[in-house]
């Protein structure tokens, strides 16, 4: 069987400028994938190809099998929801939801059918003689989710759905977007330059820079192993370290940096070479006193930030290393730290939570 949404070795030129570069990969039937990537990187260009709205310098596209190359837009088993919506204001919510169904000529009663358990499926039930313009954003949004359903699509494309809302009705619509597409089981691509998006909404990840994709994973993989230094800082809070490999030793691999540090890795390294290792603030422990750990050394507080759920700490280190710390809050031992009576510690970070990027 072929793979359901087959994206082989995509690539759009406009003039010189590459927007899109031989991107390929697979989806399974009922994914929510996410794209992420920087505002420029060929996200949206990459699903207008996808609907057929823009034709691919080369490559191929195929839905459930078909080959898409001579399948206008208004034929392929796809739809897309854009950036600004793009509801028609003079008309109900109702008709803006039945619009493409009309077009299609359904049936009356098929369309009223559809249109109400839509509405239903969205939380707007009863609100269908409304226009667009008395909703709040987050209704409109779910109406343009809604419209976009209508046809019933197996694949939908959102290009930035949520960029329109404010921060916590983002997040609770998130999650809305989410139980809506495992109920429908529709395969979704969803575009966004939101990280914490991404990882809240998807199944899998594809982060896309300068028009390559350049890492496919899970949400954890990506955040635990991201593949390169561009990778590792547009997904999360991290801190990067220059280092170069000296040798291996014992369980773990010496790393001469501003500190010796010692890092786990599964695969063999060359010694001598120059790396870069990154690791993210929840992994470093930070302690007013020394406990002999691994990967232990004195440092200076240069500043703090009380964040709710935590506290977020800089700090810097021997030969002028500088890291940052999150200390949660619901760690007992971090209860006795208190930030504006402390200037120095002591930190420690397992071998195991080190990233090692082969890039600079
Ligand atoms: P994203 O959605 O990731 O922000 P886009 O896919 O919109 O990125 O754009 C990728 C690159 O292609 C950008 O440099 C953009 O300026 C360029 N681009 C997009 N559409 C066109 C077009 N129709 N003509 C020329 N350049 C375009
Ligand atoms: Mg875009």
């Amino acid at each position: 069987m072929p793979p359901f949404i087959r994206i082989q070795n995509i690539s759009k030129k406009y003039g010189v400028l590459q927007a899109v570069d031989a991107v390929s990969f697979d989806l399974e039937k009922g994914e929510l994938f996410s794209l992420l990537g920087p505002s420029g990187c060929g996200k949206t260009t990459l699903l207008r190809i996808l609907a057929g709205f823009e034709v691919p310098t080369s490559g191929l596209v195929e839905i459930d099998g078909q080959n898409m190359a001579n399948v206008d837009p208004a034929d392929r088993p796809v739809n897309i929801m854009f950036q600004n919506y793009a509801l028609f204001p003079h008309m109900s919510v109702f008709n803006n939801i039945a619009y493409g169904l009309q077009r299609a000529s359904l049936a009356k009663n098929e369309i009223n059918h559809r249109v109400e358990d839509l509405l239903k499926l969205v939380h707007l039930t009863g609100m269908g003689e409304r226009k667009p313009a008395t909703l709040s954003g987050g209704q409109r949004q779910r109406v343009a989710l809604a419209r976009a359903l209508a046809r019933r699509p197996k694949l939908l494309l959102l290009d930035e759905p949520l960029a329109a809302l404010d921060k916590k009705l983002r997040s609770d619509t998130q999650f809305e977007l989410v139980n809506i597409q495992e109920k429908l089981g529709t395969t979704f691509i969803v575009v966004t330059h939101d990280q914490e998006e991404a990882m809240t909404l998807s199944t899998r990840i594809g982060v896309m820079n300068e028009g390559q994709l350049v890492q496919l994973a899970t949400p954890n993989e990506i955040y635990e192993n991201p593949k390169t230094r561009f990778i590792a800082d547009f997904v999360g809070d991290i801190s990067f370290v220059p280092a170069k490999i000296n040798r291996q030793d014992g369980d773990y691999w010496l790393m001469d940096a501003a500190v010796p540090i010692y890092a786990a890795c599964e695969h063999n390294l060359e010694a001598g070479k120059s790396i870069t290792l990154a690791i993210r603030p929840e992994k470093i422990t930070l302690t007013p006193e020394a406990s002999g750990k691994i990967n232990e050394f004195p440092v200076r507080i240069d500043d703090w930030a009380f964040y709710g759920a935590g506290t977020q700490y800089r700090v810097t280190g021997p030969g002028g290393i500088k890291l940052k710390l999150f200390q949660s809050h619901n760690q007992p031992s971090n209860a006795q730290l208190r930030p504006d009576q402390i200037e120095t510690g002591f930190i420690h970070f397992a071998p195991e939570s080190i990233i090692i990027l082969e890039d600079k």
